[in-house]
């Protein structure tokens, strides 16, 4: 074992569960650590508990997406979708750094007395700690991805116990349903203000595992600082010297394919594109290219609007594009990705792997002529839902009928795979 994984293997491990030993479904999303009430009302708000969308969804929209357009059952429901990238990007954010941008303004402005989010674990450029932000260099040292499950939600203790009145949550989909299940359901938060900002989130893991995965993606995983699974069908991963190492998918190891690397609450995901969100920023949606960094914006609700306008003149704006078909390119991975996920007992070949220049050709051709901007993000959506749909129907049958929301059937019916 290397000094990387030594380090990053002492670290602290997720505390979100840690009081909760009745859900085996869990994504570390923190409430149950909370102690300022019973852990059993944080758990009766899960989404693991209660499925995704369905209900939550009228609730926010009063209504439930659409299942006669294309377009709402995969974006979910917004007031407005354009791509976008701030003029003066911020250092060391993700991409250009909206998010981190909108959570400053709205705390300048007094929107919110406070931003509940994550830092870098000190030492590690890929964990997190919990935080509740409470001036603005606390919120800018929240911008960068930390591509591990994270427990967002067990700073809304401080929140509370500190009786704010005004707070802004930045999250992934789990923690905004399971947030707006609890402010609803229980009166602890009910007299709060909270506005949510959502980042897409497919494919996270369990800290304890991301050691052993980077050192199988990267040539150099001490130096690692930096990454994102990219539109041009690689994995950019940046170094601390500044350099940017591309692996191709295609040229991952066969071992990487195994769902078990995935933890069983991400592969029981159904909501990529966080549509409880005021407002999702995310850069599936947009295009990639050279020497810019865009981004990709869902503006769902009014609060969104309002967060929104605070940065308007820092935005340079485009509208969305590509083309919105991909059917082919869906299709064409369905029956692999079914066979996948019903092989429990499949052993993954850690030595298996395309060369790189093969993989790097392979990426370059999908990149001509594979989907583009929204058809890449339609393509994206489907077939992480096609994905997890098999996962949960083959090793989770009995949890099926209450996680997936009703839109994932019409999808499937549309591409005429089996319930
Ligand atoms: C595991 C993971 C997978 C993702 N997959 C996709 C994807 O497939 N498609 C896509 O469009 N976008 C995805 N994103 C989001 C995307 O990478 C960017 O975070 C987003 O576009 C915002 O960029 P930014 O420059 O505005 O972010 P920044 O200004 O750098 O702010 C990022 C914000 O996200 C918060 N954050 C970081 N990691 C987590 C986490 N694990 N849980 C909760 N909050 C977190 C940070 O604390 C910060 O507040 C993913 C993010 C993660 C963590
Ligand atoms: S996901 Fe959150 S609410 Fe659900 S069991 Fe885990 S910590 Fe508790
Ligand atoms: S993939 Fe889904 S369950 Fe997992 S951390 Fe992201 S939003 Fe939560």
């Amino acid at each position: 074992m290397d000094s990387f994984i030594k380090n990053n293997m002492t670290s602290v491990e997720p505390i979100g569960e840690a009081r909760n030993q009745k859900n085996n479904l869990c994504s570390s999303c923190g409430l149950c650590s909370v102690l300022a009430w019973p852990v059993e009302q944080s758990v009766m708000s899960c989404v693991f508990k209660n499925g995704w969308l369905g209900e939550r969804e009228k609730k926010l929209f009063g209504r439930e997406r659409s299942l006669d357009d294309p377009v709402e059952m995969r974006f979910g429901i917004t007031l407005e979708r354009f791509t976008a990238q701030l003029k003066k990007p911020i250092s060391g954010s993700q991409w250009s750094g909206i998010i981190t941008r909108l959570a400053m303004r709205a705390f300048e402005e007094k929107l919110v007395e406070g931003v509940i989010s994550l830092q870098h674990t000190p030492g590690h450029h890929f964990f997190s700690q919990p935080v509740l932000a409470r001036s603005l260099d606390e919120i800018h040292a929240t911008r960068g991805n930390k591509p591990v499950l994270s427990p967002v939600l067990s700073s809304l203790e401080s929140a509370y116990r500190q009786r704010m009145k005004k707070v802004l949550v930045v999250g992934a989909a789990c923690h905004l349903h399971t947030l707006r299940d609890f402010q609803e359901r229980h009166e602890y938060l009910r007299e709060m203000e909270i506005l949510t900002i959502g980042i897409p989130c497919v494919d996270n893991v369990a800290r304890s595992k991301w050691p052993w995965i980077l050192e199988r993606m990267s040539k150099s995983p001490d130096t690692a600082c930096h990454m994102e699974f990219m539109q041009d069908f690689r994995i950019h991963i940046r170094h601390l010297d500044g350099s940017v190492e591309k692996v191709p998918f295609f040229s991952l190891p066969e071992e990487l394919s195994d769902p078990s690397i995935f933890p069983t609450a991400c592969m029981s995901c159904f909501d990529y594109l966080n549509s409880l969100a005021d407002i999702t920023v995310g850069y599936i949606g947009a295009e990639l290219l050279p020497k810019q960094k865009r981004q990709w914006i869902l503006v769902r609700t009014a609060t969104g609007q309002k967060l929104l306008k605070l940065i308007d003149a820092e935005l340079e704006r485009y509208p969305e594009s590509g083309k919105w078909e991909c059917r082919s390119f869906v299709e064409n991975t369905t029956k692999r990705i079914i066979e996948s996920m019903k092989e429990t007992d499949k052993e993954y070949s850690p030595k298996s792997r395309i060369p790189l220049w093969l993989g790097n050709l392979l990426a370059g051709v999908l990149g001509m002529i594979g989907p583009k901007g929204i058809g890449f993000a339609h393509y994206s959506v489907d077939f992480h839902l096609i994905r997890h749909y098999y996962y949960v129907k083959f090793r989770f049958p009995e949890q099926l009928e209450k996680l997936v929301p009703r839109h994932v059937r019409s999808i499937l019916a549309e591409y005429k795979l089996p319930l």
